[in-house]
């Protein structure tokens, strides 16, 4: 499939209509949108004319808040790229806090070391887990699922009201909406690791406190390390805000690669916030073409939690 058709399937399988050059089938690239050519349309919007089409990997939107709408961004149509022709995204990195962050204590609970644990081990804990008030109002704890050893792994902010019921992060229309993003990239569900960074659901979907997400993120470490993926694709503000340690406003945190654990990390928009935001849907195509490049360009050494 070409990278114009992968756009286009991207787009439609997220819900909102690809834009269409009127002045032929060729798609736009960098620097050559004609000043006389009729303006594409994205998502029903006509785009004004001299707007830039994204040349490469889209530049982090200022926003003024977290995942306020930034505006209209046109995402580039080249495929993804399968040469290795990959930056070297290691050397571009970010400062990030999370390069300095140790593990976790594996405070919960007392006299249990969460990171000497293996997968049952470390379910059957979680499932026991009273180390914050969250264990009271849960139906069950959402621990994580998926493959085991995948390359990528999917981390969200904490179970909503289906995934409490049902115990499986990312259910429900948030979740479907998450498989298509990944289908649309190559991935099906099955083949990525997808877990939250808080394992039971926040009365009334509120969003976890500082001190629960302290309490339950070693958790998640220790998942990661088990995994050992190339590549962490983190969600959502509050789960970014969590895992790096960080109060940048997602907008900037996009396009950009950050350490967990040392494991790559690229940030995008929560699916549940891109059902609510149609109009940042087209954005989180160029995050995942951004996070695909950087999981390509993983040596395969440096994914060591
Ligand atoms: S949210 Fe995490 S730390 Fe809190 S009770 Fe649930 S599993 Fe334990």
């Amino acid at each position: 499939m070409s990278g114009a058709a992968q756009r286009r399937a991207y787009l439609q399988a997220m819900g909102i209509q690809a834009w269409v050059r009127r002045d032929g089938d060729s798609p736009l690239v960098a620097g050559e949108a004609k000043q006389d050519a009729a303006p594409p349309v994205a998502g029903g919007e006509v785009l004004e004319a001299g707007e830039a089409v994204v040349a490469s990997i889209a530049k982090p939107q200022a926003t003024a808040s977290h995942e306020t709408a930034a505006p209209e961004a046109h995402v580039d149509e080249r495929p993804l790229p399968v040469e290795p022709s990959v930056p070297d995204v290691r050397s571009e990195l970010p400062a990030s806090p999370s390069e300095e962050m140790p593990v976790a204590p594996a405070a919960i609970p007392p006299g249990v070391d969460v990171n000497a644990l293996g997968w049952d081990a470390l379910q059957a804990v979680v499932a026991r887990c009273t180390a914050c008030d969250l264990h009271a109002t849960r139906t069950q704890t959402v621990f994580g699922t998926g493959n085991r050893t995948a390359d990528w792994m999917i981390v969200g902010e904490a179970p909503g009201a289906d995934e409490d019921q049902q115990g499986e992060p990312f259910v429900g229309r948030a979740g479907q909406l998450l498989n298509n993003m990944l289908r649309a990239i190559g991935l099906q569900r099955e083949q990525v690791y997808i877990a939250n960074v808080i394992k039971c659901r926040p009365p009334n979907n509120r969003n976890p406190h500082v001190d629960e997400i302290s309490q339950c993120l070693g958790y998640l470490q220790r998942q990661i390390a088990l995994v050992k993926p190339r590549l962490i694709l983190v969600v959502g503000r509050v789960a970014a805000h969590g895992l790096l340690k960080v109060d940048t406003p997602l907008g900037k945190l996009r396009g950009q690669v950050y350490r967990f654990c040392d494991t790559p990390v690229v940030v995008t928009y929560h699916p549940a916030y891109l059902l609510r935001t149609p109009r940042d849907k087209a954005k989180s195509w160029d995050d995942l073409r951004f996070a695909h490049r950087v999981a390509e360009g993983h040596d395969g050494e440096d994914g060591q939690a």
